[in-house]
């Protein structure tokens, strides 16, 4: 029986970014120089295939410190942490090595400076998500309101009368995020914040490069988790810019190929905490019911670089 015929576009730039790999570097480099175990509170990053080879190698993932013996090294997801988390490990004697990506560290930096000038900072983010909780605790309980959603924008009261400033979360949705921050700038001329926002470079391109695939995509497969902001958001810029579809599969296994029969043009991204590998089982998979053909879609070449903390950069 002849195969169908499946134009496949691949988005580009796609999966890792930078942050990704500088923390999942440094976890790889703690266990050659210091031997298992390494313990990583919360998933290094949010992909489950990471997670498990770096677990292979000797890592162990705890969601608390509690659960770190006293003295045992830690590291510190690219999300970031709470103030009260690194003084937590400091009194239980852990030796504690800071995975953050830098783009969030900038953005606890910039909440810390406006606590320090006396202003009641907004953040706009996604409530529960670890980078939120990480961002909210550097600076002391009511001096921070997560703002959500643009109703959230709308009716925020701002607790003092001067000296407000605003944050976002690095892995929003470009288009949403300012929105919001219109809405606060028409209500508060006065507020401070950032240039544009805080989303970071590797979320920007990778939501231009679905934008410039969507109108003429039938089925836009995102692969990426579902606790992955920057992931969940592909799947919403697709389908907000034309794609007919959009899916998030975590990995090959849950792609459904029912659903592409009689689909002609294909689109693939995924979120930058992605490996490359599991978009080649995707593509595999493909290949094996379909007759593909693959083109790469590029939008922007990136290079970007994070130096590891120093204590790693020897071996
Ligand atoms: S998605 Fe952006 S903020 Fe998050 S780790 Fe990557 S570069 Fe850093």
């Amino acid at each position: 029986m002849r195969r169908q015929k499946k134009t496949i576009l691949l988005a580009s730039p796609r999966g890792f970014c930078a942050g990704v790999e500088r923390a999942i570097e440094i976890v790889e480099r703690a266990l050659q120089k210091f031997g298992p175990p390494v313990y990583v509170r919360h998933e290094i990053v949010h992909n489950k295939f990471v997670v498990n080879e770096l677990a292979k190698k000797g890592a162990i993932f705890v969601d608390e410190l509690d659960e770190v013996p006293k003295g045992a090294t830690v590291i510190f997801s690219a999300h970031g942490v709470s103030k009260s988390i690194k003084e937590q490990a400091k009194i239980q004697n852990m030796f504690a090595i800071d995975a953050t990506c830098p783009l969030v560290t900038k953005v606890h930096n910039e909440a810390s400076r406006h606590h320090r000038k006396g202003r009641h900072t907004l953040l706009i983010g996604h409530a529960g998500h670890p980078e939120v909780e990480g961002t909210m605790g550097q600076v002391p309980e009511g001096t921070m309101t997560l703002i959500e959603t643009l109703s959230d924008a709308r009716n925020f009261n701002p607790p003092i009368s001067d000296g407000l400033a605003f944050a976002t979360q690095t892995t929003l949705s470009v288009d949403d995020t300012s929105e919001i921050i219109s809405i606060l700038q028409h209500r508060f001329p006065e507020i401070t914040g950032p240039s544009g926002e805080d989303i970071c470079y590797a979320t920007t391109n990778r939501q231009n490069a679905v934008k410039k695939l969507a109108a003429k995509t039938e089925y836009f497969i995102i692969v990426g988790a579902d606790n992955s902001s920057n992931s969940k958001r592909l799947v919403e810029v697709a389908l907000k810019f034309g794609a007919k579809n959009a899916v998030l599969i975590p990995d090959a296994n849950s792609l459904k190929l029912n659903e592409l029969r009689n689909v002609s043009v294909v689109s693939i991204s995924s979120g930058a905490s992605v490996p490359d590998i599991l978009i080649d089982e995707v593509l595999k998979k493909l290949d094996q019911e379909f007759d593909i053909s693959i083109k790469i879609e590029s939008s922007i070449k990136e290079d970007v670089y994070f130096n590891l903390p120093p204590i790693l950069r020897t071996r």
